[in-house]
């Protein structure tokens, strides 16, 4: 069996450290000769993907270039290997059409003109619009927007030394629905499966193939299934991950929070849950279900009052709803429950992101890990802080005093990330406005739904009064931005990351591969800007260098936090903000440093990675420290205090730290969710998602298909208005899955990668043979046309049986476009588009020529030998707003039917007043703030860039008061 070292050393094959400064290859162009070429391998860390795996940057001793980029051996997650995107990036970084220096436009707004400028004047811009804002007490006004981090913490400490509470993220049109199902049970957002020593894996979703931290966690399920896991696939698609499963589950979207409670059910009855884990760490005497209160009872009143209250969750019921066999629900239940503690699973976005309810699927999850013992377990679920390590620099900023309602609005008080894909609505509300406006590697005109409401909200410079596209690359976005500012790919770029890909935690060091060389070399450099490619800069750099221009001469009191830790009144250098890190904030570093008689700096840019600790299992069960529980108290409920605030719990009479949770043990019941207006959902709870099929019914006035007895009392009056159809409306009506990825590209930032689009340039409509026949024959190629409550797209069909009748779906990766026939957008990825405003809030986009070979320094581009470009289908989706989490819930209800003489491939059409309609119809499901003793949110909850803890109340947080 194959030995899976964490040092790479099973790799049959790759350079070893000790050559690095001169590997040396034969030249693959001068084959057959055998002529040798003398590299210098620096590593860096991929940027094209959350992941943040290992990557080695060959660089050409004789020209200076960047020739290709392999897996680091030496990083302990990715271990030396990389999916496609990791090699690709050699085809970003030389991409004949990227942006290489700063540019600031001189037409309107979306006009597409540019013209070059220097980092001087843009700073200078910026320096002293947001300053006047923040003189004026405007701070809210200014706002960063970030697509993909690509770093940790020193945005957050940028925008806390502002003072303001501007950080907006991507997050509530990705994962923020996962999130909250896992920190109502464990404070902790996001899970870190050990799938590498699991028993049994259930994956939900396409996990495996293209999932969150994905080549990590692919080689360890693959690790895992060698050394005998077996593995489970719930989704409604097969895809390629199904396709390697001991078991397929192709539930129906939306009910998979059934399938799961079913399989509770199942160890629940059959007794093979493990008692001493559920009842030493849960909060199960808090519990309060169909008026049985658990205070004062036995564990195994408890129990029971369990099974009543699942009691409906049948394997059966659980069939019926979902689609997925009674049989195999109740064989994986038994399997899991045979893993115990080694069961590991995995959801992040999919179910939980598609369904108005989708955090349900994660909270019902977890309640199987729960009952097998399975957290904090070798082989089990981990908590992600309990894998993540975020080293913290010299001196921070305190926390801000505002509270920024355009990110955090009343409505959704549980949601755990900013509202963001509802910004344009909340300026037309008239909320706010926007006075400097940074978008950093994020396009939402295309990437979110509803991206016609974001060209109209950006286009306007009442709105938005000045905006900054941050990005490696053209967007569609950038387009209607003021200032498009060129920032590095992985190997031109300063960051530090770490994720929680394994059992084990470590930091990765992204760096400027041209520039480390250069300095190795003796040449001095004061910018990153000054080594790389035209004028690219870095985000590190540039938000130093702002803040200074902010407040130049410290009197705001924001450079400080921008100077030296060496040399006092000084500008901080990236060097210095890593250094002083690696040298005081990471355990062990500057001793592994010392052995090889290095500086800690020169160790991580030496290895581009390390390994801080193994040592990640049961960290709730840690005893509290001695100095914590000296002054400590023990509550009723057997919380340890310490001055008002827990320090840990006490478990078989011993005071350990337990989770961060109100309980400090896996909540069970959330009290949380019955003080915020929810008691309902207390405990883990299925309910109908939007697109159940009683609810497609409703939407074109038929009966549902329900039995009495297994219908939701609720439903009708919850989600019913959701969707209205005009009156004419025609075509059957399907479930859309439009969020599935694609393993080789990138949500955006692939659009100028010759490798990947070569691979991949269509999204064509996954339409089972059954619906074909019903929708009047349709065979794989015909154009079918999707209507969404606001408009249309039209593409072509895909006829599959790896979906089930009632479904379709198509990917979201594809249907880039440009304004313009040649310039300033990816070419080899995109349809040059006619766009037009035919009315008051209604476009209609028609593609004038898909992708053609065209000309440029690159002769791939003349050889370029596809045309499909894909159909842009999000422009027609409407915010969907789940009310609780605040998650954009992507599934929904469209009509299909054959496209007509009069449609063309690619054609879009949107009226955003109907946009907006929808907006104002999910957004009357919320239970606002305030919550108890007039809170926005409930302290314990995680938030963002937290403010200081008095803007948490509503009543004094606003204006400020008691700020
Ligand atoms: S999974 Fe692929 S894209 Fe993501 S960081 Fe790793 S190599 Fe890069």
């Amino acid at each position: 069996m194959t030995d899976f070292k964490r040092d790479g050393s099973h790799l049959a094959s790759y350079p070893p450290v000790e050559k690095w400064d001169d590997w040396v290859e034969y030249d693959p162009e001068a084959w057959p000769r055998r002529v040798q070429k003398h590299y210098q391998l620096v590593p860096t860390i991929c940027f094209n993907c959350e992941s943040a795996c290992g990557l080695l940057a060959y660089v050409d001793k004789e020209t200076g270039q960047v020739t290709k980029f392999e897996g680091n051996p030496k990083h302990p997650a990715s271990r030396g290997r990389l999916c496609a995107k990791g090699p690709a990036t050699i085809t970003q970084i030389h991409d004949p059409d990227r942006i290489l220096y700063p540019m600031k436009r001189s037409g309107p707004r979306g006009g597409g003109k540019w013209t070059r400028t220097s980092w001087d004047e843009v700073l200078e811009t910026f320096g002293a619009r947001i300053r006047k804002a923040f003189q004026e007490n405007r701070g809210e006004e200014v706002m960063y927007h970030v697509g993909r981090p690509g770093h940790d913490f020193i945005m957050e400490r940028t925008l806390q030394a502002w003072g303001i509470d501007g950080h907006n993220s991507h997050t509530n049109v990705c994962s923020s629905s996962a999130r909250l199902g896992y920190l109502l049970w464990h404070y902790a957002d996001r899970p870190s499966p050990d799938h590498a020593n699991a028993r049994f894996i259930l994956l939900l979703s396409a996990h495996l193939e293209s999932g969150h931290y994905f080549n990590p966690h692919a080689q360890r399920i693959i690790e895992g299934k060698m050394a005998g896991a077996k593995l489970a696939v719930m989704d409604p698609r097969l895809s390629n991950t199904a396709s390697m499963a001991d078991y397929w589950m192709p539930s129906y979207p939306g009910t998979e929070a059934a399938v799961l409670l079913a399989m509770a059910m199942v160890i629940l009855k059959e007794n093979r849950f493990d008692a001493r884990f559920v009842k030493n760490w849960t909060n199960w005497e808090e519990l309060e279900v169909d008026g049985f209160s658990a205070r004062g009872q036995s564990f195994e009143s408890l129990i029971e009052a369990l099974k009543r209250h699942y009691a409906k969750f049948t394997p059966e019921f659980a069939e019926k709803e979902s689609g997925v066999k009674a049989e195999i629900i109740v064989q994986t239940a038994r399997e899991i429950a045979t893993a115990g503690s080694r069961f590991a699973s995995h959801l992040w976005r999919g179910s939980a992101s598609g369904n108005l309810g989708g955090w349900q699927s994660a909270r019902a999850l977890m309640l199987l890990h729960v009952l097998t013992g399975s957290v904090g377990t070798p082989g089990g679920h981990n908590l992600n802080a309990w894998n993540k390590f975020v080293p913290r620099p010299y001196k921070n900023p305190p926390p801000q005093k505002r509270w920024n309602e355009l990110l955090y609005p009343q409505e959704w008080p549980l949601c755990t990330h900013e509202m963001s894909p509802l910004l344009p609505h909340f300026l037309k509300e008239g909320r706010g406005r926007i006075e400097a406006y940074f978008t950093r590697v994020f396009n939402p005109v295309w990437t979110y739904p509803d991206g016609f409401s974001w060209i109209e909200m950006l286009r306007d410079e009442e709105k938005v009064g000045l905006h900054a596209a941050l990005t490696p690359t053209w967007s569609e976005t950038a387009w209607f931005a003021d200032y498009v500012l060129p920032m590095g790919f992985s190997s031109e770029r300063h960051d530090l990351m770490s994720q929680e890909s394994y059992a084990g935690k470590w930091i990765g060091f992204r760096q400027p591969v041209l520039r480390v060389l250069q300095e190795r070399a003796g040449k001095k450099i004061d910018y990153t800007y000054q080594a790389n490619p035209g004028e690219v800069w870095e985000e590190d750099e540039f938000w130093i260098n702002l803040s200074w221009a902010i407040d130049p001469d410290g009197k705001m009191g924001i450079r400080q936090w921008f100077e030296s830790p060496y040399r006092p009144g000084q500008k901080l250098t990236v060097d210095e903000y890593y250094g002083w890190m690696f040298e005081n904030s990471v355990p062990g570093l500057p001793e592994a440093a010392a052995k090889e008689g290095l500086k800690p700096l020169e160790y991580m840019r030496k290895y581009g990675a390390y390994e801080v600790t193994t040592d990640v299992h049961r960290l709730n069960e840690k005893p509290v420290v001695h100095a914590d529980l000296s002054g400590s108290k023990v509550e009723a409920n057997g919380v340890v205090t310490k001055a008002g605030k827990a320090v840990g719990v006490m478990v078989d009479g011993e005071a350990v730290v337990g989770y961060n949770t109100p309980s400090r043990k896996l909540e069970l019941f959330s009290k949380t969710m019955a003080d915020w207006k929810w008691p309902e959902f207390a405990l883990p709870e299925y309910y109908r998602s939007h697109i159940h099929v009683s609810a497609q019914a409703a939407s074109m006035g038929k009966p549902a298909e329900d039995s009495e007895s297994d219908s939701d009392p609720d439903f009708d009056k919850r989600y019913m208005p959701l969707v209205e159809w005009p009156k004419d409306a025609n075509g059957e009506v399907y479930t859309l899955l439009p969020i599935f990825r694609l393993p080789h590209l990138i949500h955006t930032r692939s659009g100028n990668s010759k490798f990947l689009y070569e691979i991949a340039h269509k999204n064509p409509l996954w339409v089972n043979p059954e619906d074909a026949k019903k929708l009047g024959d349709i065979r794989t190629g015909d154009l079918i046309k999707v209507h969404t409550e606001i408009g249309f797209f039209v593409l072509h069909a895909w006829i599959t049986e790896g979906l089930a009748p009632g479904v379709v779906a198509c990917s979201h990766h594809m249907g880039r476009w440009r304004l313009n026939k040649d310039d300033q957008l990816e070419r080899m990825s995109s349809a040059w588009v006619d766009l037009k405003e035919v009315g008051k809030g209604q476009w209609k986009m028609r593609q004038t020529s898909g992708v053609e070979p065209y000309e440029t320094t690159d002769p791939d581009t003349k050889r370029v030998w596809w045309s499909d470009a894909g159909v842009h289908q999000n422009l027609t989706f409407p915010v969907h707003p789940d009310p609780i989490t605040g998650m954009h819930c992507w599934h929904q209800m469209v009509r299909v039917e054959r496209a007509s003489a009069d449609d063309r491939y690619g054609d879009i059409f949107v009226d955003t007043n109907l946009s907006f309609a929808v907006y104002q119809r999910w957004k009357a499901l919320t239970r606002p703030a305030p919550g108890p003793g007039g809170l926005r949110r409930p302290l314990w909850i995680p938030r963002v860039h937290r403010p200081e803890e008095a803007a948490f109340y509503i009543d004094t947080s606003v204006e400020g008061k008691k700020a």
